[in-house]
């Protein structure tokens, strides 16, 4: 079942939950669940609100008291969302701040599946220890503040960030498995895509600087077919966009796991 216009709560205000905390009776917020459905939307007692556990359960709720810190709700019994029947799995190199920002948001507004963010040879951005952890809880920010945004219920899942090399090790499992390339070389995408619609697909998109000629190899070894959006070279964030909207378009949808 696709997820209907008249499901999880499209037109209240949603707000994210801990998948342990959505049951049915009374829940109190706080932080910035709290703040942001009081002081950002402005809601006030009486109010309904939509609840998600960003796995695909959700309820509805009311506003019953608004404290200082926190607000009380009435939770109804949770349901689940619909299930795509097509999940797509981007592996973006990581690129510079804004871009990659722009990158994760737009994947999560078309619904990709899952998001497993690398570093490759040409990575620019330096991630030893902290500063990865701190780039992970962004990335993680970023994609709760999109989904809400948006409204899709079921965000991506981020995976930790690791090394090509590490990922190409065991790749995450799809049935179909892509890489992108800007030189030209490559067939086009179109005529890479199966007549019959496949249950996952997972697609790795190179930093600013491409991948170089021994990854592309290694990723071919891994199973990764070469594939060409076209006779322009594209920005990175742009090319995670053409791929999740190109499979939406053939696929349905792109979202689940
Ligand atoms: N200077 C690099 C361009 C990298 S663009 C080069 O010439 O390879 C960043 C990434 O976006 C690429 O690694 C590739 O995965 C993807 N990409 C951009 N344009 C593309 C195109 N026309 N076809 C396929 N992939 C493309």
């Amino acid at each position: 079942m696709e997820l209907g216009s008249s499901e999880a709560g499209r037109l209240s205000v949603r707000i994210f939950v801990d998948p342990d905390a959505l049951i049915a009776g009374t829940l109190t917020i706080r932080d910035e669940e709290h703040h942001y459905l009081v002081h950002v939307r402005r809601q006030t007692v009486g109010a309904s609100v939509c609840l998600l556990d960003g796995h695909g359960r959700w309820a509805d709720a009311k506003v019953v008291s608004i404290y200082d810190g926190s607000t009380e709700l009435l939770v109804d019994e949770p349901t689940m969302v619909g299930v795509a029947s097509f999940a797509l799995t981007i592996v973006p190199a990581i690129i510079k701040g804004e871009r990659m920002d722009q990158a994760i948001t737009k994947m999560v507004e078309l619904g990709v599946a899952r998001i497993c963010p690398i570093t490759t040879e040409r990575t620019v951005v330096r991630l030893k220890g902290d500063r990865a952890k701190r780039r992970l809880d962004r990335f993680e920010s970023i994609t709760k503040a999109a989904a809400r945004q948006s409204r899709n219920p079921r965000p991506p899942q981020i995976a930790p960030i690791q090394s090509l090399a590490e990922l190409l090790v065991a790749p995450p499992a799809a049935e179909l498995s892509l890489i992108p390339e800007a030189s030209g070389a490559a067939p086009l995408l179109a005529q890479a895509l199966p007549e019959a619609k496949p249950t996952s697909a997972v697609v790795l998109v190179g930093p600013e600087g491409g991948f170089s000629a021994a990854e592309l190899s290694g990723a071919e070894e891994a199973g990764f077919v070469a594939v060409s959006l076209g006779p322009r070279v594209l920005r990175a964030e742009t090319a995670c966009i053409a791929i999740a909207s190109i499979l939406a378009f053939r696929y349905g949808d792109v979202g689940s796991i």
